[in-house]
């Protein structure tokens, strides 16, 4: 059992009761339902080919960009601190992500992307047990339906009382947009929920919401604070 409960957190049984108990499940994406960063990175290698620019993310220059949530932005803020041999433009970004989604979608299904240890057997348990589930990211929808009809269910979305993704909010994590406009379409009080999420970004988004968050540690985020969160734990396999 790895799960790290500092700060006089609730024991271990305690927090799965919680887990159990919450009425509703606010899940991220990237990085918490599946390992997919690796699988964004050479999609936007990709796209740089087909756009004819000469870059080349590897793995340590994207783990920086990381910090920048959405794709567009991310290409946005590469350009202004790394490039001076070109400038790309609004449309331009706008198009070069276009690219990168289509890629991502095909490398998606190419590598069979599969959800990370029991995060399958935490929403079948929540569904089964009657609690509410959603989605808060700031990646796209497209995204999130490539990667969950490939590795949860061509009927995913019947899961989910609530999705809200990056394309819906005027600002991205770790803003609390996303999560706010969950917490309005569902009706519900925040501290009636619980977000599971997997960086600093996420965690500062839902906690500015009100939400209590439980980080299941990823590759990419795995040493950010996360001293404000409820607990932390390096799979949810340890709660489910
Ligand atoms: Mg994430």
């Amino acid at each position: 059992m790895n799960a790290i409960l500092p700060r006089g957190f609730p024991p271990f049984r305690d927090l799965k009761d919680r887990l159990a108990r919450t009425r509703v499940l606010i899940f991220d994406v990237d990085g918490t339902l599946a390992e997919t960063e690796a699988i964004h990175r050479c999609a936007f290698n990709a796209a740089f080919r087909e756009f004819g620019i000469a870059w080349y993310w590897d793995h340590g220059t994207y783990k920086k960009l990381l910090r920048v949530t959405g794709g567009k932005e991310r290409i946005r803020a590469f350009n202004q601190t790394h490039s001076t041999s070109i400038t790309l433009s609004r449309l331009e970004i706008a198009e070069l992500h276009r690219i990168k989604t289509q890629h991502y979608s095909r490398l998606i299904c190419k590598h069979a992307c599969r959800l990370r240890p029991g995060v399958e057997a935490l929403i079948r348990n929540a569904v089964a047990r009657g609690q509410t589930l959603a989605i808060a990211t700031t990646t796209t929808l497209s995204n999130v339906e490539e990667l969950l009809s490939v590795a949860l269910d061509r009927d995913w979305r019947s899961l989910f009382a609530a999705m809200v993704t990056g394309d819906e909010v005027t600002c991205k994590k770790p803003a609390p947009d996303v999560y706010l406009e969950v917490l309005a379409r569902l009706q519900h009080p925040a501290d009636a929920c619980l977000a599971i999420e997997d960086s600093a970004n996420g965690l500062k988004a839902a906690s500015a919401a009100g939400v209590p968050v439980l980080i299941s540690r990823s590759e990419y985020f795995r040493y950010d604070d996360f001293s404000s969160a409820l607990a932390v734990v390096d799979e949810l396999t340890e709660l489910v």
